[in-house]
């Protein structure tokens, strides 16, 4: 990448290390995948049995607390990571998009369950979603049915090493800057003939 000097409009190279730039430390990025990894204020999108399991993970015998992960944030506007612990159904699949989309980035998803991960043992009913992963993406996978809070640690483990590898220019560098028009759009197009509540 170039830099430009201020004021001056003539290119300079960046500093090269040469062969040796493989091995560069990074500073900037390992400190904030560091302070990512261990600030991780969770939203449960909790919506069966798997949601008592991700509750006694919350709790001082497994305290996940100390893994940093932070219960609970208010709600999505103020959550970095999702977990969905329970059965989606197609009624339910809308809201977990859309609270999904209301968390700032960047944002993980793990998904807790064989529910949310395919559909579990309602992988066959007319009104179950099979898998969350067919509308959000899901980050990391807890198979279980349901888990152990020790796995929900395992999968809280295994983002957390994701995260410290993470180059977030690779994972948002292509995405073009939002216009104007799409920050202030409104969030709700209102249903035809208006609210009938
Ligand atoms: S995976 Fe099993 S325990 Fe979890 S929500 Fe589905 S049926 Fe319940």
């Amino acid at each position: 990448m170039d830099v430009t000097p201020a004021g001056g409009a003539v290119p300079l190279p960046a500093p090269k290390l040469g062969t040796l730039s493989r091995l560069a430390p990074e500073p900037m990025k390992v400190v904030l995948n560091w302070g990512r990894r261990y600030s991780l204020w969770v939203f449960n999108f909790g919506l069966a049995c798997c949601a008592i399991e991700f509750i006694a993970a919350s709790m001082a015998r497994h305290d996940f607390i100390r893994l940093g992960v932070i219960p609970f944030a208010p709600g999505p506007r103020q959550a970095d990571l999702m977990i969905v612990s329970g059965t989606v159904t197609d009624k339910m699949a809308p809201a977990v998009k859309r609270l999904y989309e209301q968390m700032p980035e960047p944002k993980y998803v793990i998904s807790f369950g064989a529910c949310s991960n395919c559909g579990g043992p309602y992988w066959d009913s007319y009104s179950v979603t099979k898998g969350v992963d067919q509308i959000i993406p899901v980050d990391v996978y807890v198979p279980g049915c349901p888990p152990r809070p020790e796995a929900l640690l395992q999968g809280i483990l295994k983002l957390q090493e994701k995260i410290a590898r993470e180059n977030l220019g690779e994972r948002y560098g292509t995405t073009a800057p939002a216009s104007v028009s799409q920050l202030t759009s409104p969030l709700v197009t209102p249903p035809p003939g208006g609210d009938d509540r």
